[in-house]
C-alpha cells in the first residue's frame, strides 16, 4: 500500500452521510451475515453521533469510517472496531492513522517551503539587528569593565531590574520595625533603614540570553539548509526525516517571536536614558560619555526619521 495515496479526509457529518453506500446503522455478524470490510478514514466531529454498529450505537465524536463485506459504509466509535472486529481492524487502523499523519506532515512541510523566503528575510533582519547590538555590548563591556558587567549579568539572571537605595525609616515605620523584629527602641544600633526604588533597568534580558545559539543554531542554519528543499521533496522523505522536519518547522514562528523579543530588549537596554540609570549602581558614568553621545545621536536621528512623512 502506498501511504501517500488516497487519504480520505472527512471534516463533518454531512460529508460522512453523503458518501454513496453510507448507512447510519447496520447489523453485523453474529447478528447477521455482514462482516467488517476495511478502514477508510478516521474522523473527528464537534458533536456526537451514534456508532453505526446496530448492537452498539455508542455516542462518539472520534471514530472511523469503515466498509462492510456487502459494499456498504458506516461510522463506528474510535474504540468499537477493536472490540467488535478485533485484530483485523486494529492492523488496518494503524496503517490508515499513519497515512493520515504522514499526509498532515507533508502538508506542513510543503506549506513551510512557501514561507521560506519570508522567513529568511525576517531572520536576516534579526541577524543584522543582533550584530548591531552585539557591537554595542562589546563597547559597553570595554568601558564599564568586567565587574560591573558581571553585576548586571547577575541581576539579569535573577530578573532583578529594580535599583534601590537605603534611606532611614520614618518614625512610624521604625515603630513597626521595632515591634516585629528583635530590635529594641533605643538600643545602641543605627537607626533602621529601608530600601526604596530609584530606577528600573530596561531590557536586562538582553544581557542574559544566549542569543547567538538561539538565532544561529535554531533558525539561521536550519532555514538555510531547508531553503534547498523543493515542494516535491517532502513526499520523498522517510517517515523519521519527515517527522523531524515537520516538528522543527512548527517551532519556527515561535523561535522568531522569541528572537524579536530579545532584540526588543537589547534596544531597550542600549538607550542613553537607560544607561544613565547606572549612576545609581555607583558606576562611573564618565568613561561612558562617548557611547552615550553616540546613542543620543542615533536616538535623535531615529526620532527625526519617525516624525517625517514617508518619502
Ligand atoms: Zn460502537
Amino acid at each position: 500500500m502506498d501511504l501517500d495515496q488516497n487519504v480520505v479526509v472527512i471534516d463533518n457529518y454531512e460529508e460522512l452521510a453523503g458518501r454513496p453506500g453510507f448507512a447510519p446503522s447496520l447489523s453485523f455478524h453474529p447478528q447477521g451475515d455482514r462482516k467488517f470490510g476495511s478502514v477508510v478514514a478516521p474522523y473527528r466531529f464537534r458533536d456526537t453521533i451514534a456508532c453505526g454498529i446496530k448492537s452498539c450505537h455508542t455516542q462518539h465524536m472520534k471514530g472511523y469510517l469503515i466498509t462492510t463485506s456487502d459494499g456498504l459504509e458506516t461510522g463506528i466509535g474510535i474504540d468499537c472496531g477493536r472490540k467488535h472486529f478485533g485484530v483485523h481492524f486494529t492492523r488496518q487502523k494503524k496503517q490508515i492513522d499513519d497515512a493520515v499523519q504522514r499526509k498532515r506532515r507533508i502538508d506542513t512541510v510543503m506549506r513551510a517551503v512557501q514561507e521560506i523566503p519570508a522567513y529568511l528575510v525576517t531572520v536576516t533582519e534579526l541577524k543584522r539587528d543582533y550584530q548591531h547590538l552585539t557591537d554595542l555590548k562589546r563597547r559597553f563591556m570595554d568601558v564599564v569593565g568586567v565587574r560591573v558587567f558581571a553585576e548586571l549579568k547577575e541581576r539579569a539572571d535573577r530578573g532583578n531590574t529594580l535599583i534601590t537605595k537605603s534611606v532611614p525609616m520614618t518614625k512610624s515605620e521604625a515603630e513597626a520595625h521595632f515591634a516585629t523584629t528583635n530590635r529594641k527602641k533605643g538600643d545602641r544600633k543605627d537607626w533602621p533603614e529601608k530600601e526604596v526604588p530609584v530606577a528600573k533597568l530596561d531590557g536586562l534580558e538582553f544581557i542574559r540570553t544566549k542569543f547567538t545559539d538561539m538565532l544561529v543554531t535554531n533558525l539561521i542554519k536550519p532555514l538555510e539548509r531547508f531553503a534547498a528543499t523543493k515542494p516535491g521533496d517532502a513526499e520523498k522523505m522517510r517517515p523519521r526525516a519527515l517527522y523531524n522536519e515537520a516538528k522543527w518547522i512548527g517551532k519556527v514562528p515561535g523561535d522568531i517571536a522569541k528572537a524579536r523579543e530579545v532584540i526588543r530588549a537589547g534596544n531597550a537596554f542600549f538607550t542613553s536614558e537607560n544607561l544613565m540609570k547606572l549612576v545609581h549602581l555607583e558606576v562611573d558614568i564618565q568613561p561612558l560619555g562617548p557611547m552615550l553621545q553616540d546613542l543620543r545621536e542615533a536616538e535623535r536621528l531615529l526620532a527625526a526619521d519617525q516624525s517625517q512623512p514617508d518619502a
